[in-house]
């Protein structure tokens, strides 16, 4: 953006702007570096059954111990890794530490998730060579491709179509499980939708963050769970934070949640601590879910 205003156009420098360029030139340059230097590191957040009380997954998240602002969530600088052509370096840097963290989880603790799913953007799904970068790495580690699998965003599955497509074509038959990511935000068309070769959508925070009050919330939750059904596809539910919206997707036919109720995106540690405790999530809060 700073260069975009360069040249001949003309910017009146005030000081926030000033302060604001510097800030953003600064998170750059270190962006830049971070990966190699081993600055990020992965949180992972359970995804869970309510009825089967089974954790289905645990999604990967990636988390930035910034040398000066401390540990930065993904929400404040995964864009700027893609505006900055990043993506690619990143997606292969999780993909490879999510593998490598099962690998310890297995040898190390007698439960572990049964898939870890990593989210990929737009610029890595459509490089060539991603699905047998991902098919070396399950062979490396030596895991089964069911305990791997990608979530995509709504809005990235509907930009790239053909190219993603491919690559998506080939994860599945690899054996990967693919989900979208933030659905009912991304404008899919019905007849898109049906192309798709996906297994699970999660359907978005902003339509579960109301659900037990929200009328028209309520209606667009349950549309998507029966689209979900007659499309033979999982739905997860973002960002449930309270018992009474669980209660709400229970009854609309959403069994699968993730969000603070269950637990919090949690440090590797802390995560096969939380996997190995007893859960009752309509009883006792779990000790480590606001960690
Ligand atoms: P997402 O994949 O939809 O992840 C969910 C986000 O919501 C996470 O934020 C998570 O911490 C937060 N969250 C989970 N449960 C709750 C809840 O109950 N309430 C609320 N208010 N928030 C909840 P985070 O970690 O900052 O990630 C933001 C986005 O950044 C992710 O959205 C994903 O699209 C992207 N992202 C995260 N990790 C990676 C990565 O490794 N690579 C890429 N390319 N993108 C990533
Ligand atoms: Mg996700
Ligand atoms: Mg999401
Ligand atoms: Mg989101």
């Amino acid at each position: 953006e700073a260069k975009k205003r360069g040249g001949n156009s003309v910017v009146s420098f005030n000081d926030e702007l000033h302060v604001r360029l510097l800030k953003r030139a600064d998170l750059e340059l270190r962006l830049r570096t971070a990966i190699g230097d081993g600055e990020m590191l992965l949180y992972y957040q359970p995804e869970y059954d309510l009825r089967s009380g089974d954790i289905t997954a645990a999604e990967a998240l990636v988390r930035w111990q910034h040398p000066e602002r401390g540990l930065m969530q993904a929400g404040k600088f995964v864009s700027v890794i893609e505006e900055i052509n990043l993506s690619a370096e990143l997606g292969r840097w999780v993909l490879d530490e999510a593998c490598r963290q099962l690998s310890e989880w297995k040898k190390s603790s007698p439960v572990v998730p049964p898939s870890i799913r990593v989210n990929i953007s737009a610029g890595e799904l459509i490089s060539a060579d991603f699905v047998n970068f991902v098919g070396a790495l399950l062979s490396r580690y030596g895991h089964l491709p069911q305990e791997l699998g990608i979530e995509i965003t709504e809005s990235t599955v509907m930009r790239e179509v053909d190219d993603v497509l491919m690559t998506l074509h080939g994860l599945r038959q690899l054996g990967l499980t693919v989900a979208i990511d933030d659905f009912g935000t991304g404008y899919s068309s019905l007849s898109h939708l049906k192309e798709l070769p996906v297994d699970i959508l999660k359907i978005d925070r902003s339509f579960i963050s109301s659900l037990h009050t929200d009328k028209s919330d309520r209606a667009i939750v349950s549309a998507i769970v029966r689209l979900a059904e007659a499309f033979n596809l999982t739905t997860v539910a973002e960002g449930v934070e309270d018992a009474s919206t669980a209660t709400t997707l229970v009854e609309l036919g959403c069994r699968r949640v993730q969000g603070y109720l269950i637990a919090k995106p949690l440090a590797a540690d802390n995560f096969i601590t939380w996997l190995s405790e007893p859960r009752d999530y309509l009883g006792a809060p779990n000790p480590l879910a606001s960690t």
